[in-house]
């Protein structure tokens, strides 16, 4: 009657899920923005997006039901043993690891660049606090190259599509199968699907390598420059060339809208996943027109 649900099911019930999580996320951007403004917003983005996510969990996996995804797809969260429903402390701790890591991985980086910037740490050199700095955005590709690892892993075996579930060990049978339940030339597919996107992240990891050991190599002659505008940045000036509007500190990773206007990548990119366009001029404009202008920031 129950089956280990296969690759396709459990894809598509993410799927299904992660559209009702983007529509919940935007809702509550909608009614922060008209309540307490943009400006607060970029300020609690991410508290807001998981607060969302632990919305949509609260009202499906922790009250007991499926998800809307699971029902599409008739699968079902079960334990280790495959014959019981994983325990409400396990389901509690995979909905706090699945929105909150992300999360406080994406403060905890935040904070220590901040922090290296503002020259908080005294004791580190300064050789050492440039190593570091050039060293956070590297982690950062890291992380995202893991997540396609692990995504490439679960093509190849199945069964864990998120982290969280992996960390805390919830399965997925399946009941009521339908035409594709454990279809073999299916799973074939998703094996080489696999074995491409890991020879992508590998490809990819060798092209990081060399950018960061060519900006490594670089850091001498730019120290100059580099430490002129950390000393402002400690005094607290921003100059206005550098600042960007949405966050209102000194843009990292610029980026530019089609009308010229400059953000920070992570900032600019946010904003477009609820409104495309320019939040100075409102020129409208295409996600995928934002350019990212390499070799431009001073730090
Ligand atoms: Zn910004
Ligand atoms: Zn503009």
């Amino acid at each position: 009657m129950f089956k280990t649900a296969g690759i396709a099911e459990i894809i598509r019930s993410n799927q299904k899920d992660e559209s009702y999580m983007l529509h919940l996320r935007k809702l509550l951007t909608e009614t922060t923005q008209s309540i307490f403004g943009t400006r607060q917003w970029i300020t609690w983005r991410k508290e807001i997006d998981m607060l969302g996510d632990l919305g949509y969990f609260f009202l499906t996996t922790l009250s007991g039901n499926q998800t809307v995804g699971e029902e599409y797809v008739n699968i079902l969260q079960v334990d280790q043993t495959r014959k019981a429903i994983p325990t409400s402390a396990r389901r509690l701790l995979m909905c706090l690891v699945y929105a909150g890591m992300p999360y406080l991985l994406y403060r905890m980086l935040d904070l220590l660049e901040k922090k290296l910037k503002s020259q908080d740490f005294s004791e580190i050199t300064p050789g050492r606090r440039e190593f570091l700095l050039k060293s956070v955005p590297v982690i950062r590709q890291t992380i995202l190259l893991s997540h396609r690892c692990h995504l490439a892993w679960f093509y190849l075996k199945g069964m864990f599509y998120h982290i969280s579930k992996r960390i805390v060990g919830v399965h997925y049978v399946q009941y009521n199968m339908g035409r594709s339940g454990g279809d073999n030339s299916l799973n074939r597919s998703f094996r080489i699907l696999g074995w491409l996107l890991l020879s992508q992240v590998f490809g990819n990891s060798l092209i990081q390598l060399y950018h960061v050991l060519g900006r490594l190599r670089r850091t001498d002659s730019c120290q100059e420059t580099d430490k002129l505008a950390v000393s402002n940045e400690e005094q607290g000036y921003v100059p206005q060339q550098n600042k960007c509007s949405l966050c209102l500190e000194t843009r990292r990773h610029s980026t530019a809208a089609p009308c010229g206007h400059l953000f920070c990548w992570q900032c600019i990119h946010e904003w477009c996943q609820n409104k495309a366009e320019c939040p100075l001029c409102r020129d409208k404009f295409e996600p995928h027109r934002l350019i990212y202008l390499y070799n431009f920031d001073i730090f």
